[in-house]
Formats: C-alpha cells, sequence, structure tokens
C-alpha cells in the first residue's frame, strides 16, 4: 500500500482514500501498527488526500484499530455491496468520482469499489495469514490473477460510473 503513488493520484483528481482494514492497514485482529504504515497514512493530509476505513469487520476491536490510526471508520461494511463505501463518501463529504477504495481483496474491496462507481487500488497483504473463508476467496483472486503476481501495487483500475 505504501508504493502508492499519491502525488500521481492527487494529479488525477482523487481526494479520499478509502482504506480497508484487515491486511491493507494492519494485520487481522491486531491493533499493532506497522511504523511504515503509520507514517504513510500520516502522510495522507499534508499530500491533500481525506481517509477513513472501511472494513467488513463486524467486531468491537475495529474501532480500536481506528483510533489507533487516528482515522473514522465504516464498519459492518458489507463489501462487495457498495453501500458502505458510500458511506464513507458520504462521511468524508467527498464525491465518489474523487474517492478510490484501496484493498487487498479482489471480490470484496475492488469489486465492492467498482460497483460503487469509486477508483479501485489493488494491493498486497500484509501477513498471509486468512480466516478461512477469506482462504476461498484468495484461490479464486489467484486462479483469476494467474501469473500476474507483482510486488506492492498489484493493479489500479477505475469504477464504472454510479
Ligand atoms: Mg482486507
Amino acid at each position: 500500500m505504501t508504493a502508492i503513488d499519491l502525488a500521481a493520484l492527487r494529479a488525477e483528481g482523487i481526494t479520499a482514500l478509502l482504506l480497508d482494514v484487515d491486511n491493507t492497514v494492519s494485520p487481522h485482529h491486531s491493533t499493532e501498527l506497522i511504523p511504515e504504515i503509520r507514517e504513510w497514512i500520516a502522510s495522507l493530509g499534508p499530500a491533500g488526500f481525506r481517509a477513513c476505513l472501511v472494513s467488513n469487520n463486524w467486531h468491537d476491536d475495529i474501532h480500536d484499530r481506528a483510533a489507533a490510526l487516528g482515522l473514522p471508520v465504516i464498519p459492518k461494511a458489507a463489501k462487495p455491496l457498495p453501500f458502505g463505501i458510500w458511506r464513507a463518501a458520504r462521511m468524508l463529504g467527498v464525491p465518489r468520482s474523487e474517492c478510490a477504495m484501496v484493498g487487498d481483496q479482489i471480490f470484496t474491496d475492488i469489486l465492492g469499489g467498482r460497483l460503487a462507481g469509486v477508483r479501485t487500488i489493488l494491493v498486497e497483504p500484509l501477513t498471509p495469514s486468512d480466516m478461512g473463508h477469506t482462504k476461498v476467496l484468495r484461490a479464486l483472486e489467484t486462479a483469476h490473477n494467474g501469473r500476474q503476481t507483482p510486488r506492492g501495487v498489484t493493479g489500479i483500475g477505475r469504477g464504472s460510473g454510479g
């Protein structure tokens, strides 16, 4: 995620980053903050971005993790449904055309972003340790991606309207 070219995104008119939590900004069920990610998140404001977390996580600890990162959070976002992503854009007061959904999973973050009509950025997961149902989706994503597994930012796309 820290490989994202913020200056290029800003130049393209993106002003808000909607960040997945689990395995994008922190490991599963951990309030541990990776220093590099803490610094990257702190750099967003000065670089001209608003940011918030958009997580499918329904556990209470999601609020502790958001507080630790100093960001607002939309929990229980139910990605790939678009509603949580729309709520995040409304909460930040930013039009969808200026939002980018950033996450590590194609079938939640990226599909959700596309359905919500925002820019999407697929990033490499922080850790390979996933919950059971995530592993199934990972297998599907691996099949979908084929041999295209570059490091860092793995794909950038734009949603189709909405
Ligand atoms: Mg994730």
